[in-house]
């Protein structure tokens, strides 16, 4: 049997700022993953935003770690030389009786540490986004985009950089623990067993089933998994907005917003679709409810030049109806099994936090 002293499962956002960061504090690290390159589950079916952090429930994971990894993110991609902006973005109230929920999502960003929000009135917003019909809108200058591959790159290149090695096409099937290290089964082309001092589970969107496939007393512990799919429309030519722009949030989601990549192009998206397994299907039928959603705000969308685009699935470990669940990061202080560590439910604000999320189980395998 071979053996290592850290695998990470997963060569996405998560399992590659866990490598670079592991790699740093002098752990030998081998990543598996089981697709032929790095980066294809849901690390590049996002929006590419840095969030500031103002929606997340004061003192939880997401909150504390969306904050945290912003600012790792900013410094980390002038560093490195990833591309980003920070373009900043507007939270609208469309109407009268959303101002309360403005309001409440100001109190939240403020308890959060996001201090820097501005909230401006009709008049003034025609100045700055003369398209943006609104109310309200709160200013958070400090949002922003990445180039999400770009991240990826140089985070595996930080951790080869180190010593780490990737092993593609390697998905694991099973495992198990034996009280001498977590041993994994590994499928493939090329089928073998592995005995790791710690596994660090990032399998994104398959997170839950592997936490069960690797047998011991953590496996009771898994959520369970649900899915929701969000699909972006692209839209043809230039829109008139130089800001993200984010409606009041909805169930499951942030409500279909528009966001820029960076080159200036805009997409529209996600929506929210609970759905029984992964499936990237965009529908085309969907544009007039994204018409409907994006007139809200913007009253002189031409929806002719909106265009089906590509779908990305959320992690999710709550059912419809249910309120948000925070980023579960199980290791063994919670589930009692040494050198295992499982990470679910990371839905976003997963990007921007992946820096955070990183550092965090460094600590925890060299605490
Ligand atoms: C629609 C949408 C929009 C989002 N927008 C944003 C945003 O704007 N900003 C933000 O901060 N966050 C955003 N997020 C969240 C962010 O994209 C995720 O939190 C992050 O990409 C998760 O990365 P990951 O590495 O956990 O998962 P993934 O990128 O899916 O990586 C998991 C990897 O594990 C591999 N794998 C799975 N099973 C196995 C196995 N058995 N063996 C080996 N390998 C395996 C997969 O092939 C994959 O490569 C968004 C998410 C969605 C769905």
């Amino acid at each position: 049997m071979e053996t290592a002293d850290v695998v990470v499962i997963g060569a996405g956002v998560i399992g590659l700022a866990c490598a670079s960061a592991l790699a740093a504090a002098g752990r030998d690290v081998l990543i598996v993953e089981r697709e032929h390159c790095i980066g294809s589950g849901i690390s590049s079916r996002n929006s590419e935003v840095i969030h500031a952090g103002l929606y997340y429930p004061p003192g939880s994971l997401k909150a504390q770690l969306c904050v945290e990894g912003r600012q790792r993110l900013y410094a980390y991609c002038a560093q490195r030389g990833v591309a980003h902006a920070r373009c900043g973005k507007l939270v609208v109230a469309s109407r009268e009786a959303q101002l309360d929920a403005l309001q409440a999502i100001a109190g939240r960003a403020h308890r959060n540490g996001v201090d820097n929000l501005r909230l401006f009135g009709r008049a003034e917003i025609a100045e700055f986004e003369p398209a943006l019909d609104a109310e309200a809108a709160l200013l958070s200058p400090s949002t922003g985009i990445v180039d999400s591959h770009g991240l990826m790159m140089a985070l595996l290149g930080d951790a080869e950089s180190r010593g780490t090695m990737l092993a593609l096409g390697s998905p694991v099937i099973g495992g198990n623990t034996d009280g001498d290290g977590v041993v994994l089964e590994i499928g493939g082309e090329a089928p073998t067993m592995l005995r790791a001092r710690w596994v660090i589970n990032s399998a994104g969107l398959d997170a839950v089933a592997l936490g069960r496939a690797i047998r011991c007393a953590a496996s009771t512990q898994a959520p369970e998994a649900h899915f929701a799919r969000g699909v972006y429309f692209s839209y043809s030519g230039k829109a008139p907005f130089s800001r993200l722009i984010y409606p009041i949030p909805e169930p499951g989601g942030l409500g279909v917003h528009l966001t820029l990549d960076l080159s200036g192009q805009a997409r529209f998206g996600p929506d929210v679709e609970w759905i029984d397994r992964p499936d990237y299907h965009v529908d085309p039928s969907r544009t007039a409810r994204f018409a409907t959603a994006i007139r809200n705000w913007w009253p002189a969308l031409d929806a002719e030049r909106l265009q089906p685009g590509y779908a990305g699935v959320r992690p999710k470990i709550v059912g419809p109806g249910q309120a948000d669940a925070d980023f579960r990061i199980d290791g063994p202080a919670r589930h009692g099994v040494a050198g295992l560590i499982h990470l679910y439910g990371i839905e976003s604000p997963g990007l921007t936090a992946s820096l955070a999320i990183g550092a965090h189980v460094a600590k925890l395998v060299n605490s």
